[in-house]
């Protein structure tokens, strides 16, 4: 068994890490806030106060981060990962960041001579609880051989995607396309709502048809019809609106940069960007159904209740 360094314990990285323990690896986390250090050590993690501490020893790195600027400031710099981390470690990155950012990483390792591969994934806190994620990995052949050993138990999934960048090209496509059905699944819900059908009924419905997605079967934002839905806790994150911003605004760059047109993306954007100026940023995602309401109400979401 491994000893493997854990960057950013949120959301994702808490549980992910945990996964990790339970299939034996010793791993050293560090975050920045005390509540996520305090979360995953309650989950057998070896929580440590710097990257430096946490890659002790470590023969493996994992970083979860959320914008690309966190994930350039913890591989840079004197208290950064390339700084401390030792000879042959295989470094992983499994944030949602920008094509070019994730060019840099794998440049910048290669230059110092570790091996990178970009390891974003998908299935949400839902997946990363039940160890059954997708891991998207991108890098050099021989690298993403290593990385398969370390991913193992926390995917259900694992797909090479090709050579340095393809994992993260593939997320962000990815992500493009959950967003997209995210804003149909809140239009659909609202609506079936004010057509009076029931919730149950209409999930039902939908898991059978045409209508069904995974931010549908996952996420549905009505009370009470699905335990991995935020709206069972006042939409309190599980995959924040800002997060979801950043990840449509990658989207829509990378549209503009290949020159394709992706409106619906830019929609989803808009509407993210909304509930931000709203307040709702550190919300999940799925409030951008309260968007859809007549009267901006929304079943399961009290505002003042944080
Ligand atoms: P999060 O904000 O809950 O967690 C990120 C953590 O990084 C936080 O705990 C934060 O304190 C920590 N952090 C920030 N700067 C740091 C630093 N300099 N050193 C150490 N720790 C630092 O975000 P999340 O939801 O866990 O997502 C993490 C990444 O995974 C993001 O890039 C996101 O887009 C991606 N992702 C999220 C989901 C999801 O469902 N939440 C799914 C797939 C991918």
């Amino acid at each position: 068994m491994s000893t493997i360094a854990w960057i950013g314990l949120g959301h994702m990285g808490t549980p992910m890490s945990a996964n990790l323990v339970a299939a034996g690896h010793t791993v050293r986390g560090f975050d920045i806030a005390p509540a996520c250090i305090e979360a995953a050590a309650a989950r057998g993690v070896t929580t440590v106060g710097s990257v430096a501490e946490a890659l002790e020893g470590a023969e493996a790195c994992f970083t979860s981060l959320p914008m690309p600027a966190h994930v350039r400031s913890v591989y840079d710099g004197p208290d950064g990962i390339w700084a401390h981390a030792a000879p042959g470690t295989v470094l992983m990155d499994t944030s949602t960041v920008d094509v070019e950012t994730s060019r840099w990483c794998h440049d910048e390792s290669a230059a110092r001579g570790f091996a990178f591969v970009d390891t974003p994934v998908s299935g949400g806190t839902a997946g990363a609880e039940a160890h059954s994620l997708t891991f998207m990995l991108g890098g050099a052949a021989d690298d993403v051989e290593r990385a398969k050993e370390y991913v193992g138990g926390m995917a259900g999934t694992v797909i090479p995607c090709g050579a340095a960048t393809a994992g993260i090209a593939a997320k962000l496509v990815n992500n493009l396309m959950l967003f997209v059905s995210t804003l149909g699944v809140a239009e659909g819900s609202q609506l079936a709502e004010q057509l009076g059908l029931d919730a149950h009924v209409f999930y039902a419905v939908a898991n059978a048809s045409s209508g069904q997605s995974w931010p549908q079967r996952t996420w549905y934002p009505v009370p009470g019809v699905v335990d991995t839905a935020a709206a069972n806790h006042n939409f309190d994150a599980t995959f924040s609106v800002a997060l979801s911003r950043k990840d449509c605004a990658l989207a829509v760059q990378a549209g503009e940069s290949t020159g394709v047109h992706l409106p619906a993306a830019s929609l989803a954007l808009s509407q993210f960007e909304q509930l931000i100026a709203e307040g709702f940023g550190e919300k999940d995602c799925t409030l951008i159904t309260k968007l859809a309401s007549p009267d901006g109400t929304l079943r399961g979401f009290d505002p003042s209740a944080g």
